[in-house]
């Protein structure tokens, strides 16, 4: 007998752990099946898909293409190792995302997690600084950013920079050169992207010789809340790296995949880091499915006599599996079958518009956009841009209220994110924007009047 969705209430309440919730006060959604931009719940209810899942979803849910791909696979294979043994599925996507990532990042180590991806790619520079050419084993620590995220394993965690998130786990990190976050809007617009060169490069010429690499986010920093970087900043990283002999890592994890509208962040700017992460988007964002992508160059330091021990000790079970390949290869053709990337100016400019007329709102203290990823900041007072207690939830509560109307997005604290899959309609643009709008109103108005 199937459970009732009363009993499916209290088992997610009371069997599983959520992400980053409290589940004492945890309030289940319970998805049952999906339709291209939409999410329908056990009760039948629809709701427009405006997170992509969590950052990952590209051409839409049960996309038929993608669905096939998969259930092939499935006939002939469901998992192969690729601890010295390999799949025609996983090496067809390698060589796939050679041609498509910029210049010899042509070498891919496949991982489950956009975090698994990243931990490769930290121990992928830390290891290459002691078997290239002019070996620098001295060359130890990273660069990261005030509230850069890049996963929640220790590796990552120590990386990243979400102080409020990590806090607990101090003593277990290691330690780094953390550089306040590139936002466009400090200093100032006009001042920004020198400002914070500047910054990376008197860390660069005072520690260079004990950094491995520069761990950053391109373009945007996601769950520090959609920040944009200065126009020019990455290409500027890229340059400042190579002149103090610093790697480069990339993740691309929730930019990667046409979400800034080029297939990655870093085509933007013509920058081509040393290694580049993808995961979240790579499988379309069906299955757990990452890489951590090397040059040429970083590859060549790998390679010796067996004796000589240089190869990456570091594996993960399901690494490069077959079906997770497949539902890549499949959403790597559809941007070509479907014509992705070109169809997203169009969307972007109607996000855009919606911004332009959320950002008179007299509780949005700023918007953001970079391509398909855009953010709505809620503030207390406009003009100083002073923030409401963060257990006001004032996020949550516009997201609450999105769900009484036909609409799922999560917030980052108080920051509402629009982020729909790239296969989003106009009109559901249009449906996303409106019903935040009337939330902000909502959870403004009735509760900002008595506070
Ligand atoms: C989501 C994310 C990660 C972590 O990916 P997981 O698959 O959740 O481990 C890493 N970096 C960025 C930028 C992300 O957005």
């Amino acid at each position: 007998m199937n459970p009732t969705a009363q009993q499916l209430t209290e088992w997610d309440k009371r069997y599983v752990w959520h992400a980053f919730t409290q589940m004492a006060c945890y309030e289940p959604l319970i998805i049952e099946s999906a339709e291209g931009c939409e999410l329908i719940d056990i009760e039948g209810r629809r709701l427009l898909d405006g997170v992509s899942s969590m950052w990952c979803n590209v051409h839409g849910h049960c996309h038929p293409a993608i669905d096939a791909a998969i259930k092939d696979q499935l006939g002939k294979v469901a998992h192969v190792t690729n601890l010295g043994c390999s799949n025609s599925t996983a090496i067809r996507l390698a060589k796939r995302l050679s041609e498509l990532t910029p210049g010899d990042l042509d070498h891919s180590f496949f991982c489950s997690d956009g975090a698994s991806a990243l931990e490769v790619a930290i121990k992928l520079a830390f290891q290459y600084w002691h078997q290239c050419e002019k070996p620098q084993p001295k060359k130890t620590t990273y660069i990261g950013f005030e509230d850069a995220y890049h996963g929640d394993t220790i590796g990552t965690i120590s990386v990243g920079g979400v102080d409020q998130f990590n806090a607990v786990f101090k003593p277990l990190m290691f330690p780094v050169h953390r550089l306040l976050i590139p936002d466009r809007r400090v200093p100032d617009e006009a001042s920004a992207c020198t400002y914070h060169l500047q910054v990376l490069e008197e860390t660069l010429q005072q520690h260079h010789e004990t950094i491995a690499a520069v761990v950053i986010e391109p373009l945007v920093l996601g769950a520090a809340g959609m920040i944009v970087q200065p126009h020019g900043y990455l290409r500027g990283v890229r340059e400042l790296t190579q002149k103090y002999n610093v790697l480069m890592i990339a993740d691309e994890v929730a930019v990667g995949l046409g979400r800034t509208g080029k297939m990655f962040a870093c085509d933007h700017e013509e920058v081509v880091p040393d290694i580049l992460c993808l995961g979240k988007g790579l499988s379309g964002g069906y299955l757990p499915m990452s890489a951590a992508i090397a040059t040429t160059e970083i590859w060549n330091a790998y390679l010796g006599e067996y004796g000589e021990a240089k190869q990456l000790c570091h594996g993960h079970t399901f690494g490069g599996n077959p079906l997770g390949s497949a539902a890549a290869l499949a959403t790597l053709d559809l941007f070509e079958e479907e014509q992705t990337l070109a169809q997203l100016p169009a969307k972007m400019a109607r996000i855009s518009e919606h911004l332009t007329r959320l950002k008179e709102h007299s509780h949005v203290g700023d918007v953001r956009q970079c391509g398909m990823i855009a953010a709505v900041e809620i503030v207390r007072d406009k003009a100083t841009g002073e923030h409401f207690a963060w257990t006001d939830r004032h996020g949550h509560q516009v997201c609450q209220f999105a769900l009484q109307h036909g609409v799922w997005i999560r917030p980052l604290g108080d920051v509402l994110v629009i982020m729909p899959p790239l296969s989003v309609s106009l009109p559901q643009i249009d449906q996303l924007c409106a019903v935040i709008a009337a939330g902000i109103e909502h959870v403004t108005h009735t509760k900002g009047h008595s506070r």
